[in-house]
């Protein structure tokens, strides 16, 4: 029976997405460092807070600037939403994706919580909402940090690298990023275009504020980062919703019992591998013997 592996598109086994926050007028310069680098990202807007355009990119100008990535939910006016009652955030999320959707004309899926803050109510309402995943901002940095530092201390007897930062999300609804732009991007970077087992998908997620660059004075660690990471054969650079996306285009091939055949009856090609071959890609709405 054949041995079916997922890939991501293209038959790549790596995926970079970023993640920023705020909408604010740095975004100008952070979109045409990772356009000229070929990078995709994720923008959470807020549409209540646009008036100050000092500050934050006016909605006119969100279709241009933000093309070729996606924007997604914020609220409309960022609280820490597990403090607010239940009726203040279904208004807080479904008035941002009504607005930015009236002025992207897109169907906006994704969100990322205001200061980070989640919980299963927060959570369920979402889902309600047609919300398809949400960011948080604590990040795996600190707990890879952890586990090599025991593994560090346990002197080899536990095996270096279990976590390497890179994994897959076990709850989309509780994405948690790799790393923030201030935690060893670079080093993360280098980890991550060393990366080369197959038998692994892995993903590599930065979030920050684009802000922040200016306020740190460090625009050079993004900078430095896309030119490294950029434009690579082996990397899929992704926007969050893409991905999920993606996944349920694959939870949606349709295989017959023996592995023999499979249909894809998605609007989006699927790629996967067979017996460890080099990957195909099953065509959206074809059928193919394997
Ligand atoms: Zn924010």
């Amino acid at each position: 029976m054949n041995k079916i592996y997922k890939t991501w598109p293209g038959g790549r086994f790596k995926v970079l997405t970023l993640s920023y926050d705020d909408g604010k007028v740095q975004d100008r310069r952070l979109v045409k460092i990772l356009n000229d680098h070929g990078i995709r990202a994720t923008f959470n807007l807020n549409s209540g807070l646009t008036n100050d355009t000092s500050i934050r990119i006016p909605k006119e100008e969100w279709k241009e600037l933000y093309q070729g990535h996606e924007v997604a939910v914020h609220t409309v006016s960022h609280p820490t939403l597990y403090r607010s009652p239940d009726l203040e955030i279904v208004k807080e999320i479904l008035n941002d994706r009504e607005e930015i959707e009236r002025v992207m004309h897109r169907p906006i899926r994704g969100m990322a919580y205001p200061n980070g803050a989640c919980d299963d109510r927060i959570i369920g309402i979402a889902k309600t909402l047609g919300i398809r995943y949400a960011r948080q901002v604590n990040d795996t940095y600190a707990q890879v940090c952890s586990a090599r530092q025991f593994a560090k201390e346990a002197e080899g007897n536990m095996r270096l690298g279990d976590k390497t930062g890179f994994e897959l999300p076990e709850d989309y609804y509780r994405w948690t990023p790799t790393c923030h732009h201030n935690h060893h991007l670079m080093q993360y970077a280098k980890e991550f275009a060393a990366l080369y087992k197959k038998q692994y998908l892995y993903m590599f997620y930065v979030w920050g504020h684009s802000f922040e660059f200016d306020d740190d004075d460090n625009w050079n660690i993004i900078e430095d980062f896309a030119e490294f990471i950029g434009g690579r054969d082996d990397i899929w650079y992704a926007t969050n919703i893409e991905i999920v996306d993606y996944n349920e285009a694959f939870a949606n091939l349709q295989f017959s019992a023996d592995n023999s055949f499979v249909y894809n009856p998605t609007a989006t090609d699927v790629w996967l591998s067979v017996n460890d071959g080099p990957a195909i890609c099953v065509p959206a709405g074809n059928q193919m013997d394997l």
